[in-house]
């Protein structure tokens, strides 16, 4: 865990979120700033900065972070899909050094991002 980490943090309780799924790898909790009715942000509980910094020690967070997005999405209602998107370093628009997916959904989502 990273003292200067927003999401470390919000995972010790330092700082409040709107949990919405915990098991012992793995936090959810709504994006303070939602982009559809449906944002969560689904978090590793260890502090690994990005997408680049996944490897063969780490590995079980991603797919423990997968495995949320299935029962979260099902909990909101998301049967119909959705979208997970992972920012990853400057170039990819990440602004928070821990790495987490998007769960954006509950709206026809426009066909591409890319
Ligand atoms: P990214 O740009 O992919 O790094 O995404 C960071 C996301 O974290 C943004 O969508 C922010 O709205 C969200 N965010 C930042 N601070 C908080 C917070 N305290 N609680 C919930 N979401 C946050
Ligand atoms: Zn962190």
């Amino acid at each position: 865990m990273n003292d200067n980490c927003i999401f470390c943090r919000i995972i010790k309780g330092e700082i409040p979120s709107a949990k919405v799924y915990e098991d012992e790898y793995v936090r959810a909790f709504r994006d303070i700033n939602p982009q559809a009715p449906v944002h969560v942000l689904v978090v590793p509980k260890k502090h690994i900065a990005s997408a680049a910094e996944v490897d063969e020690s780490n590995s079980v967070y991603v797919a423990k972070c997968f495995e949320a997005i299935a029962k979260i999405a099902r909990g909101e209602g998301l049967e119909n899909g959705f979208r997970v998107v992972n920012n990853c370093g400057e170039d990819g628009g990440q602004t928070v050094m821990h790495l987490h997916y998007h769960l954006i959904g509950g709206v026809k989502l426009s066909e591409k991002v890319v």
